[in-house]
């Protein structure tokens, strides 16, 4: 992959019918299997953390801070006093678009000589210190799901600099079919290729993702301008460090307004809003996995809420959405 701004090239990538499908492979071409311990930020979507189980490895929770949204460094680094040379592999993730500040955190990793895959779902086309999200890690994960930042409907792409693993990868992704004539296989294989017409909607997609960056910067500035103000209003953290894609706006609410006040007063308008993920560790399927943080991440899911952030959205749409949220402060 080449950013035409920060010719930035990556070896290897291999298109996939998920993200999800990504983080699975990627885990598998590190080796984890049953036993082995992968660190996981709580604060993000379920596909994240089911990978891991179909590994049958175990997942641990690590919370986020509030000056990043994303995986805590010190949390992190108490995860690994606790579990040692357990941990095979550390996922983290970039939310909504801000990034995870990845110095501290490889730093960390390498020092217990653990590999990183980066869960870049959210967040193609954001830039943390001058490259790429999901170019930092041994793996990086991009998703074109319809809810991301550009789709192809359903898709999903694993990058890396280590080429044989994508050549493995896509030969699982494929059946694992050894080259014999007859049909012949020697491994686990699966059915995880992108189709061609997916493929052909993506090369189509791609030019227009700057585009869509600078309309959602923009949306986000919007809201900020007009709702920043407002009593216990806080936006999610821009680092002078990151450059998001902003994929979505979030806000938190501390006040008196709750985050379902405003969720409720934009349905009544039939606006679409939403909650902050419900972090991992709270959610009855993985209740049983340690987690290791305080509750910075349960104070987000508390206090946020997603904002109306498709780039189709006109001006008026964006007056409309501020003066019903502003209302509820009056
Ligand atoms: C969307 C998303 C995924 C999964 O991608 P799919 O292509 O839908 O499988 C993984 N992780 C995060 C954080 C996501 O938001």
């Amino acid at each position: 992959m080449v950013d035409s701004n920060k010719k930035i090239w990556l070896a290897s990538a291999a298109a996939l019918v998920s993200g999800t499908g990504a983080i699975h492979l990627a885990l598998r071409a590190v080796g984890i299997g049953e036993g082995d311990i992968v660190f996981c930020p709580t604060l993000t979507f379920s596909a994240t953390a089911n990978p891991i189980i179909y590994q049958n490895a175990t997942p641990v929770f690590i919370d986020s801070n509030y000056e990043t949204w994303n995986m805590d460094p010190i949390a992190l680094e108490t995860a690994f006093e606790k579990y040692g040379d357990k941990v095979k592999a550390v996922l983290v993730m970039h939310l909504y678009g801000l990034s995870t500040d990845m110095d501290k955190i490889m730093a960390i990793c390498e020092k217990y000589g653990v590999p990183i895959i980066e869960d870049a779902a959210e967040s193609l086309g954001s830039i943390y210190k001058g490259k790429h999200t999901g170019t930092f890690g041994k793996f990086g994960v991009f998703s074109f799901n319809g809810n991301k930042i550009i789709t192809t409907s359903g898709g999903g792409m694993l990058v890396s600099n280590d080429e044989e693993k994508i050549k493995k990868v896509r030969f699982w992704s494929t059946q694992s079919r050894d080259a014999a004539r007859h049909y012949q296989h020697s491994e686990l294989g699966y059915n995880y290729r992108m189709s061609n017409v997916v493929a052909g909607i993506g090369r189509g997609q791609l030019k227009i993702l700057n585009q869509r960056v600078f309309k959602k910067k923009y949306i986000f500035e919007f809201y900020k301008s007009e709702l920043g103000q407002l009593d216990g209003v806080e936006f999610m953290p821009i680092n002078d460090w990151n450059e998001p894609n902003y994929w979505l706006s979030v806000m938190m609410l501390k006040g008196k307004v709750r985050p379902l006040d405003v969720m409720e007063a934009l349905e009544a308008e039939n606006i679409e809003s939403r909650p902050v993920w419900k972090p991992m560790h709270m959610q009855p399927f993985f209740a049983e996995y340690d987690y290791v943080g305080g509750d910075v991440s349960e104070k987000i899911f508390e206090n946020g809420v997603c904002l109306p952030s498709d780039t189709k959205m006109t001006d008026e749409d964006l007056e409309r959405i501020c003066r019903i949220i502003k209302l509820l402060w009056e």
